[in-house]
Order: C-alpha cells, then structure tokens, then sequence
C-alpha cells in the first residue's frame, strides 16, 4: 500500500503578502492585475478568505473583483518573493520526505510509503508537516492524503482552507463518486463538455462505461479517463532530476497530414511542457518528437542541443524536426513531444 499526500499552500500569493504586512489578515486582498478603477484587465491571480467572503476567487476579471470591493486591497505580483518562500517550503517539505515532487510554484507531492507503515500515522505525521510549515514559512496549507496522486490531490481539495484529510484507498472510489466530472483532476472543461454530451456526468456514471466505448471516443485517453473515474492512477511522485523525460502527447480526432494543424499542435504541447518545466525548475537538453501513424507505425526523432532551461527552444526545435522527418502525405493519428537530459536549477540563483 502506498500514502502519498499533496501539500497545497492555502492563498500563496497573499499569505505571503501577509508576512509583510500582518494587518493585510483582517482585510480583503487581492494579488493580480492593476484594477486602474474598474477599467484593468487582466485577473485576480489569489485572494485571501476576508475577499472570497464577498465572493471574489481566483481567475475572476480584475475588473470584476473591483466592482464588487473597491476598497479591498489590490497588489502586483511579487514573483522572486513567491519564489523564494515557494523554494523554503520546499526544503521543509525535504526534511519529511526522501522525494518531493513539485506540481507548481504551491504544491507538492510526496510519497510517504516506506516512512510510513500506519494510515492512522499518516494523520499525525501530516500534522507535523503543516505544523512545521506554519512556524518555520510562516504559511498555511492543506494536506490531502490517499493511496494515489489523484486521490490525494481530491482529497486535499476537500480539506481547504487550513484541514488534512485523509481518504483511504478502499473508500476512494465512493469518495469521488458524486463528483462532477469537470472537479476531477485530470479531466479539463472542453472533456467534461464532451463527456456530458456522451452522457456522463459524474464520476459513478463515467466509471460504468466501456474502456473500448471510451477509447473510440477519446483514444488512449479513453484509458486514464476510465481509470480516472475509478479512482486508479498508478502515477509515482517524480523529484525534478529524478525523471528521465517529459513528454505531452495528443490524439488527433481525425488522423491529418495537415501541415498547419500538426505544426500548431507541436506549439501547444511545447509550451505546455515548457511551463511544467519551469513551474517543476528543470532545465533540458534534449528534445524529441514521436509520430504514430495512422496504421500505428511510429518515428522518433531527436536532437541535443546545450543544456538550456528556455522553453522556446523546445518548439523551435521539434517543428525542425517535424519538417525534416515528415513523410509528406502520410496521416498521424498521434503526436508527442519530449524533452530529456533533465537537470534542477533550483539551488542556482534566481535570475531575478
Ligand atoms: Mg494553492
């Protein structure tokens, strides 16, 4: 059996604006966009709890959040401040755990199976980390535990603002079964949308249907959909370094030899990878691309280049290679990026 926690720090961005300046506890705040009274653009990026008691959130159009409170406090992003409490909590976190997977710039995975034999010693140890986090940081979180990554991350959901729970893996199903498909991690918007027009909407509903009826639908993303739905992710917590590639795939909904479709499909997956490279501190060296095609054959192409953490070499480099190694007009089915060669450049100075 494994445990595994998500540690996710509550409102980051204001509760560290909140060490500055303790009085900024008692009044709605909000880190993001320059209101310029109204008239800014641009999003509310956190808020504390005395701003979401009017119901401003996160992603909310600055604007938006000004007509609601425009007395609230509004602040500019402080990155290289977040960044350096963000890098503290991580070598907290280190000295709980062996491996500490960071998921963003305020959540972190970590894999607790050998330190721990007891999911009733799971609880306290938890409780020691949040602990360890409040005194020393001086920030809160939530910590959610399971046997999974998927649950773990669910079950941290439900213990926010400031709560641990833990979900053992014989009620992880039953923990997700009412959920809305588009509240399980994994599972974006547009895929929620699609499945609700399939007929699903929970994840009791979705965990009922065929891998084979999924799988025409959504490809080999049919395969973790279902597991999503049943409460399986089989995933390990990776250390930055640890991890010897990360890759992006996509399953066309038709196979293509459309030059414009796969080129801008290679843009997003790079970009996708290249911010979980940076959220993850990982600098690369190698790329690569994999091409399926339509009668399943595949190609893998690569190219080393020198050690670079900037995410714009990675498109540039697989659209070179797309162009030197498409074979004209024969149709992809799938298409994957891949960045190797992996290094952490955390303990580097910040470039701030
Ligand atoms: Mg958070």
């Amino acid at each position: 059996m494994r445990v595994i926690m998500l540690i996710d720090m509550d409102y980051f961005f204001v509760a560290c604006e909140e060490i500055k300046r303790p009085e900024l506890k008692q009044k709605p705040t909000i880190v993001g966009a320059d209101p310029k009274e109204g008239k800014g653009r641009g999003v509310v990026m956190t808020c504390n709890y005395a701003a979401r008691k009017f119901g401003i959130h996160s992603a909310m159009p600055i604007s938006q959040a000004y007509k609601i409170k425009p007395d609230a406090e509004y602040l500019p992003m402080d990155y290289s401040y977040y960044e350096s409490k963000s890098n503290e909590v991580f070598s907290i976190i280190k000295t709980f755990a062996e491996k500490v997977e960071q998921v963003s710039i305020d959540e972190f995975f970590i894999d607790l199976s050998v330190t721990l034999s007891e999911a009733s010693d799971a609880l306290e140890y938890a409780k020691r980390i949040k602990e360890a986090i409040a005194t020393r940081a001086k920030l809160p979180c939530s910590i959610g535990i399971s046997e999974n990554k998927l649950i773990a991350k669910m079950a941290c959901e439900k213990a926010k603002p400031s709560g641990i729970k833990l979900v053992r893996g014989a009620d992880a199903k039953s923990f997700i079964a009412k959920m809305k498909l588009g509240e399980l991690y994994g599972i974006g918007s547009k895929t929620e949308e699609r499945l609700n027009a399939l007929g699903y909407t929970t994840a009791e509903e979705l965990a009922k249907a065929s891998i084979m009826s999924l799988m025409e639908n959504f490809g080999s993303f049919g395969i973790e959909l279902h597991n999503i739905a049943n409460a399986i992710d089989e995933s390990e917590v990776v250390e930055a370094g640890d991890a010897k590639s990360i890759s992006r795939e996509q399953t066309f909904e038709s196979d293509t030899s459309n030059p414009a479709e796969i080129s801008s499909s290679i843009r997003r997956l790079a970009s996708e990878l290249g911010t979980e490279l940076e959220s993850k501190k990982i600098s690369f060296k190698t790329i690569g691309i994999k091409l399926r095609y339509s009668d399943f054959s595949e190609s893998l192409h690569g190219r080393t280049i020198r050690q670079t953490n900037q995410p714009g070499q990675i498109a540039e480099t697989a659209l070179s290679l797309f162009k030197e190694n498409s074979e004209g007009r024969r149709k992809i089915r799938k298409l994957g990026v891949r960045v190797s060669g992996l290094t952490s450049y955390r303990s580097q100075k910040s470039l701030f």
